[in-house]
């Protein structure tokens, strides 16, 4: 059988990981500052996860969500407790397209009403009402379509509001710091615009924190390093490190029914051990600050490059911007120097996304081969 061959590849197979780095068969060490797109959170094969995982797989790996699993409590006291949010509630899925799907389907229960407003350049997921949402064009299907769905810039209160006042939005869907976009971020004072007239007009602010969250901007949410207070934040990537989990948080004021939401997989026992021992983890090796730290070493090592035209994102969520292409600067820093990065929809702008445990030694290493590659 052929696998259905919709992934460009890069000539390289890791066979395993060992906290900032992965390596092949040959045994040949790459530095990771790409985290498989954002989700190795606490480093590849961290001690405690593996024996968490481990621990957890001996004892029961799965059962549905008919019966009582005190590690989905567990998940959830931990949770609120590190992102100071223990008045939210938690649904658990598998995945950030998921999380955003059952965050837009909550939002319009809530509200009745079936309009979301996206931001130009978003990225939100594959599935139906999340790719509608994504300013994407080529990956949304006749059938995704239908959604309705307004695109919106960022920092413009005026035709926000203007969307808002035909009184048929549901909720406006936004990643603090885009992602796959390449790292724009609206200014924080439209963030309170936003609040205020969502407020004003009855819709709800859904927070993406698939890529941007779980201590990666060296806050556990982006959204927090304004102060706003979302109605639904979306979850997944950093979650389990590796391990599928998403979920989503829901403000106290959206009360739940039995049947609203629902899902085989999600919050299943191994699952949450998973993600249970990466906050036990950010919490106990403080990495929430360590990328905070990290984030300005970098920006510090990479403001002396005069070829880095822009420093994008925050903590370890970052974007070097160039004034041209990336895709060979990134072969070479892959072949060459054995370094993994990304790229984004802006094709000028190299993308890190480094586990959080990373050191500046590994940074500095990073610059030396970047120089060299330049
Ligand atoms: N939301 C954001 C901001 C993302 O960056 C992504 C994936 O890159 C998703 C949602 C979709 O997540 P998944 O690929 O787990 O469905």
């Amino acid at each position: 059988m052929k696998l259905f061959d919709v992934y460009p590849l890069y000539d390289l197979t890791p066979v395993r990981g060992s906290d900032v780095f992965v390596y092949d068969a040959a045994n040949q060490a790459y530095l990771d500052l790409y985290g498989g797109h954002a989700v190795v959170s606490i480093g590849h094969g961290h001690p405690h996860f593996v024996s968490r995982i481990k621990d957890q797989l001996e004892q029961l790996v799965f059962y549905s969500n008919a019966i009582i699993n005190p590690l989905q409590q567990a998940l959830a006291t931990k949770l609120g407790q590190l992102s100071c949010l223990d008045t939210y509630q938690l649904f658990l899925c598998n995945s950030g397209a998921e999380a955003n799907e059952n965050a837009l389907k909550l939002a319009s229960f809530y509200t009745g009403k079936s309009r979301i407003i996206a931001f130009q350049n978003s990225f939100h997921g594959r599935t139906s009402a999340a790719v509608a949402v994504t300013d994407n064009s080529k990956i949304v299907a006749p059938l995704n379509a239908h959604h309705p769905v307004t695109f919106l810039p960022f920092n413009d209160p005026q035709q926000l509001e203007n969307e808002l006042k035909k009184g048929d939005v549901a909720g406006v869907i936004i990643e603090v710091i885009q992602g796959v976009g390449g790292l724009d971020q609206p200014e924080t004072k439209f963030l309170g615009q936003l609040e205020q007239l969502c407020n004003l007009y009855g819709a709800l602010i859904i927070a993406d924190e698939v890529q941007s969250g779980y201590g990666r901007t060296g806050a556990f949410f982006a959204y927090q390093h304004a102060s706003i207070t979302p109605h639904i934040i979306s979850m997944a990537k950093g979650m389990g490190n590796g391990f599928p989990i998403g979920g989503i948080l829901i403000h106290p004021t959206i009360e739940a029914a039995y049947g609203l939401l629902g899902t085989t997989f999600g919050g299943n026992h191994l699952a949450c051990a998973a993600a249970l021992a990466v906050l036990e983890v950010l919490e106990k090796e403080k990495l929430q600050e360590h990328a905070q730290e990290m984030g300005a070493y970098f920006f510090e090592s990479a403001k002396v490059l005069p070829e880095v035209k822009k420093i994008k994102g925050k903590g370890l969520m970052l974007g070097l911007e160039f004034d041209f292409e990336v895709g060979p600067l990134r072969k070479k820093l892959l072949y060459d120097h054995h370094i993994m990065t990304g790229g984004s929809s802006n094709k000028n702008l190299l993308r890190l996304l480094p586990p959080l445990t990373i050191q500046q030694n590994h940074i500095a290493q990073f610059f030396t081969a970047l120089k060299e590659a330049l």
